[in-house]
């Protein structure tokens, strides 16, 4: 089912996100996983893509496939387009439909000094609006509640939001944040702009220091004094941090919950015991 379908049908969209893991024996575990993932009941998995490189293209559709096919969950493909020219992009299109996979995440990609970028594409919305002359696919494209850390302004970031909606996105999934704050104040800005698509927001559920430092410098999200103050407090205790870390998550998506938001999309580092715990503590709510 095409996403945009899923929202018509559903007040709140729940959505797992993983990644095709590198290393063999991950990739061994990954049934475990997606096991796990799939009795949770999430209304779509999306697989990651990187900046660049065949193989890893492979991987991001097997994993999309397997969804489909062993666990009957939809799909949905990120697909990258700074490295990748018009003919590489239509090789992508048409396995995707062969394999009847309807949904696209479409995105530019972070830029990367060892992957050579080609002309075809400079921003997600030339690929938005190349792909839908290539399928009959529903296009999401990635947001940024605090700002995409390129972006000059705030006005700029909007006018080419509306850009990718204009060129046919169906839907917004945003960066994680860890203050809801600043989702409602971007989903207002949206409103404004006169984005009428569904805008869901990303959660990442903070389990270890290491990766809480990583995506802070890789997103620019910003840390509320309460959860710097979990974090600082726990970070030598890895129990605890992982129980406070669900907690913070879990009372950000409940409050999510409560303000009527489009969806969840949980970034679950391919950890199903983090969508679980989600899960679990929503039970009733969703
Ligand atoms: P764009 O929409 O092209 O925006 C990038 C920058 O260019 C922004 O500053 C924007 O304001 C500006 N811009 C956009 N259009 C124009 C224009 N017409 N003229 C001038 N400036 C413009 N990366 C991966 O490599 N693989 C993934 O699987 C992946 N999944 C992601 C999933 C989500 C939900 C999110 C939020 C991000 C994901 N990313 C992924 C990261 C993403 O690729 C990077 O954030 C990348 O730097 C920007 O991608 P974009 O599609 O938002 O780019």
């Amino acid at each position: 089912m095409k996403l945009s379908e899923m929202h018509k049908q559903k007040k709140s969209v729940l959505s797992f996100e993983i990644f095709p893991p590198k290393k063999d024996h991950e990739l061994k575990n990954i049934d475990k996983t997606l096991e796990i993932l799939c009795e949770l009941n999430p209304d779509f998995i999306s697989v990651t893509f990187g900046a660049g490189g065949s193989a890893n293209h492979n991987q991001t559709i097997e994993l999309a496939k397997k969804i489909k096919e062993t666990y009957h969950v939809e799909p949905v493909v990120h697909l990258t387009c700074l490295c990748y020219d018009r003919g590489q992009i239509d090789a992508f299109s048409k396995e995707l439909e062969a394999e009847g996979i309807q949904n696209i995440l479409a995105l530019r990609g972070d830029r990367n000094p060892d992957i050579p970028e080609k002309d075809d594409f400079a921003h997600a919305s030339d690929l938005i609006q190349y792909l839908k002359t290539k399928g009959d696919f529903c296009i999401a494209a990635a947001c940024y509640p605090e700002c995409h850390p390129e972006s000059d302004s705030r006005v700029d970031e909007m006018r080419h939001l509306k850009g990718k909606v204009d060129a046919g996105a169906s839907l917004l999934l945003s960066q994680l944040f860890f203050d809801n704050n600043y989702f409602y104040r971007f989903v207002e800005d949206c409103r404004i702009a006169g984005i009428d698509v569904p805008v869901t927001p990303g959660i990442m559920p903070v389990i270890n220091a290491s990766q809480i430092k990583r995506m802070v410098t890789l997103c620019g999200a910003s840390l509320p004094p309460r959860f710097e103050k979990i974090i600082h407090r726990f970070e030598t205790n890895k129990e605890a941090l992982f129980d406070a870390g669900m907690s913070y998550a879990l009372s950000q998506v409940i409050d999510l919950l409560a303000n009527d938001v489009d969806g969840v999309h949980l970034y679950t580092m391919n950890n199903p015991a983090v969508a679980r715990k989600i899960c679990e503590g929503i039970r009733n709510i969703i």
